[in-house]
């Protein structure tokens, strides 16, 4: 608004944020509902060995199927579902679902679920993961928990000795969209984790023609190498990012070039021979 232009510049505005409000009012007010009605779903995304193609699991992704709206992606609700702390019983339900699904698979594949920083300020975290083990009955080591750095840097204290006690049980832990978050590197070698996931942002820019592109790529599977961590990389979409990785050495790779997240019924046989096959092909 023009300086100077007084309560009438603003009201001009007042319309659209008055929209907003009613919009994200009205998102809350669903969400809340959202568990009860039985409107959220896990697709899963296959992670797969670069030297070898083989699966070696899966990555529960949430959906919502919003009555009027249709399929609601995580960008658009969760960070709401944190700033209300409906993530707690919502990552809840992620966690009892996604091992009960990973329990009727074979069971040398992984199950990896994505936890919020608001789930490591409860005080339940903990023995809700214990919980969903028992309940599911899958070992501990097929559970890997992804976390981001924002993770780590929120309250470090309480986060290590979460993540600690989860190390000890067999859980393995995975820092998500590494790369993007602000943590030194004197931080991330105390830090109590297995693997890293490398950012999309990052296996985006590979291309076979620039050396440059590799570098992050290369750096970062170095990283991880030395500390004893394996790595992963997310966001596969061609055959070149594929044997690039394949050639600095990365570990797993994820990525709509192998499969897009799928639904429980859809998953096993059909992408385990898609994923073969796109690693002969790179
Ligand atoms: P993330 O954990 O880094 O998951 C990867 C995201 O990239 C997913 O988006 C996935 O569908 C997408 N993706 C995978 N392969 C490709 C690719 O080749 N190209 C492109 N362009 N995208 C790809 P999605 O499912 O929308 O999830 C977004 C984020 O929401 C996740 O990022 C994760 O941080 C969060 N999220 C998802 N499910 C949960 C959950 O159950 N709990 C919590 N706390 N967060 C979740
Ligand atoms: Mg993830
Ligand atoms: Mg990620
Ligand atoms: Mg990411």
């Amino acid at each position: 608004a023009a300086k100077g232009g007084g309560r009438g510049a603003f009201r001009f505005f007042e319309p659209e944020l008055d929209q907003l409000m009613h919009v994200r009012r009205n998102l809350e007010k669903d969400l809340r509902k959202a568990l009860a009605r039985g409107e959220f779903e896990l697709h899963y995304q296959p992670f797969v060995s670069v030297e070898t193609g083989r699966i070696c699991g899966y990555e529960a992704l949430l959906r919502w199927h919003h009555p009027e709206r249709g399929l609601v992606l995580p960008g658009e609700f969760i960070p709401l579902a944190e700033e209300t702390g409906l993530i707690l019983p919502m990552g809840e339900w992620v966690l009892r679902t996604a091992c009960a699904e990973a329990a009727k698979w074979p069971s040398d594949l992984k199950i990896a679920i994505n936890l919020s920083p608001a789930q490591f300020r409860g005080k339940e975290l903990v023995s809700s993961i214990v919980g969903a083990l028992a309940n599911s009955g899958i070992a501990s080591h097929r559970l890997e928990l992804e976390v981001t750095e924002t993770v780590i840097m929120h309250d470090s204290g309480a986060v290590f000795a979460a993540l600690g006690q989860l190390r000890e049980l067999g859980v393995r832990i995975a820092l998500d969209d590494f790369g993007t978050g602000y943590s030194s590197l004197s931080f991330l070698q105390k830090f109590p984790f297995d693997k890293v996931k490398i950012d999309r942002s990052f296996v985006s820019e590979l291309a076979s023609a620039t050396e440059e592109s590799r570098r992050i790529a290369r750096a970062v599977v170095r990283f991880a190498t030395s500390l004893g961590k394996t790595s992963t990389a997310e966001g596969v979409e061609t055959a070149e990012q594929l044997a690039i990785l394949r050639e600095e050495g990365c570990v797993e790779a994820q990525g709509y070039y192998f499969s897009r997240p799928l639904q429980a019924s859809r998953i096993a046989p059909l992408a385990q021979r898609k994923a073969e096959a796109a690693i002969y092909a790179a």
